[in-house]
C-alpha cells in the first residue's frame, strides 16, 4: 500500500512491522465483529467424579463458529483477543451464555455445575466482581455455588495479590474458583497458600504419560498430596483412557475429564449424555479402595 512518507514523498510498501500491526488490527476487527454477530459459540465438556461414578458437571469451552473457516477452537482466536479489552467482553457473554444455559438444565432437571474459565485480563477489570454479582442476581435459580471460575495457574501467578483480592470477593458471593492447567506454572507451596481457590485441575501434559512415566507419576502424586493438604478438590484433565482414569483414583484423584469419558459437545447434546452416562467398568475396581 503506497502511504505518504514524510512531505511529497511515497513509501510503497509498509515495513514488515506495520504490516504485523495492520493484520493484529484486522484480525481484531474481526474478533468484535463476529461477537456482535454471535459466531462465538460454547461447547460443554463433562466432568465427571469416576468413584461416585456420577456427572458432576460441565466446562464451558468457547468456539467461533466462522462463516468460511467453520468451527475455530480458541487457541486460534483467544490469544489475541486476551491482549486487547475485547476479552472483556467476550468473558462477559460466556459468562451470561453459560449461565443461562445452567439455569435451563436446573429447570429441566439436570444437576449439574458449570465451569467457566476467565483471563487474567477480566479479573483485573475492575468491573468484575460486581458484573458477576448482577449476573448472578439475574439467575436466581442458580446457587453460585453451581458456578465454578477457572484461571490458568500461570496467570494467577503473575499477580499473585491482586488475584487474592478479586478471587476472595468472588468466594465470599459463594462461586468457587479453580486452578486450571496445574502443576505447569510452578506454583510453590507458599504460593498457593495465599490463592484462595477451590479446586486444581491436573494439566493434561502430566496425564497424557501418567503411565510410561515415572517423573509424571510423582508429580500427580505431590499434587494430589498439596490439594489434601490445603483441603482442595482435585481434578485429571485430558483423561483419555480408562487406564488414565484408574491411574488417577489409585493416587487419590477421583474427578476427571476427557476425551475418553467425553468430547466438549454442544449444548443440545449434554442432557442426553447425561443421561446415557455410564461409569467405566474399571473404575469400578477401585471405587471401593479408600485411599486414606
Ligand atoms: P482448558 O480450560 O484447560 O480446557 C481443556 C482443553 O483441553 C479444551 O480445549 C478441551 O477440548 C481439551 N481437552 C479436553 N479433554 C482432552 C483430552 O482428553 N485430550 C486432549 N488432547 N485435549 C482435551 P479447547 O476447548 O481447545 O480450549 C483450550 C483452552 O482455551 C482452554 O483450556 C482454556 O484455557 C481456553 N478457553 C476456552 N474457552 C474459554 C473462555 O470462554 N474464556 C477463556 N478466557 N478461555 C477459554
Ligand atoms: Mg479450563
Ligand atoms: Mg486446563
Ligand atoms: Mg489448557
Amino acid at each position: 500500500m503506497a502511504k505518504r512518507a514524510g512531505r511529497g514523498r511515497f513509501k510503497l510498501f509498509d515495513s514488515r512491522e506495520d504490516r504485523l500491526v495492520e493484520a493484529r488490527m484486522h484480525e481484531l476487527e474481526r474478533i468484535r465483529s463476529a461477537l456482535r454477530d454471535g459466531e462465538f459459540v460454547l461447547h460443554y465438556q463433562p466432568r465427571v467424579d469416576m468413584r461416585a461414578g456420577r456427572v458432576i458437571g460441565v466446562e464451558a469451552l468457547i468456539r467461533w463458529q466462522h462463516p468460511s473457516l467453520g468451527l475455530l477452537p480458541p487457541a486460534k482466536f483467544l490469544p489475541l483477543a486476551e491482549h486487547d479489552p475485547v476479552i472483556i467482553e467476550i468473558g462477559r457473554r460466556v459468562l451470561s451464555e453459560a449461565l443461562d444455559q445452567l439455569q435451563a438444565w436446573l429447570r429441566a432437571g439436570l444437576d449439574l455445575k458449570v465451569s467457566v474459565n476467565v483471563a487474567a485480563r477480566q479479573l483485573q477489570w475492575p468491573g468484575f466482581v460486581e458484573d458477576l454479582r448482577l449476573q448472578l442476581l439475574q439467575h436466581p435459580e442458580v446457587h453460585p455455588g453451581r458456578l465454578e471460575l477457572e484461571i490458568l495457574e500461570s496467570a494467577a501467578l503473575e499477580d499473585v495479590s491482586g488475584m487474592h483480592d478479586v478471587i476472595n470477593a468472588c468466594r465470599v458471593m459463594g462461586v468457587d474458583f479453580a486452578l486450571d492447567d496445574f502443576g505447569t506454572g510452578y506454583a510453590s507451596l507458599s504460593y498457593l497458600k495465599r490463592l484462595p481457590v477451590d479446586v486444581v485441575k491436573i494439566d493434561q501434559t502430566f496425564i497424557r504419560e501418567l503411565l510410561d512415566n515415572s517423573e509424571d507419576l510423582a508429580i500427580v502424586e505431590g499434587i494430589v498430596s498439596l490439594a489434601r493438604i490445603f483441603r482442595l478438590r482435585v481434578v485429571g484433565e485430558g483423561v483419555e483412557t480408562p487406564e488414565h482414569g484408574v491411574m488417577l483414583m489409585r493416587l487419590g484423584c477421583d474427578q476427571a475429564q476427557g476425551y475418553g469419558i467425553a468430547r466438549p459437545m454442544p449444548a443440545a447434546e449434554v442432557a442426553g449424555w447425561c443421561r446415557r452416562f455410564q461409569p467405566d467398568p474399571q473404575w469400578s475396581i477401585w471405587a471401593d479402595v479408600p485411599w486414606d
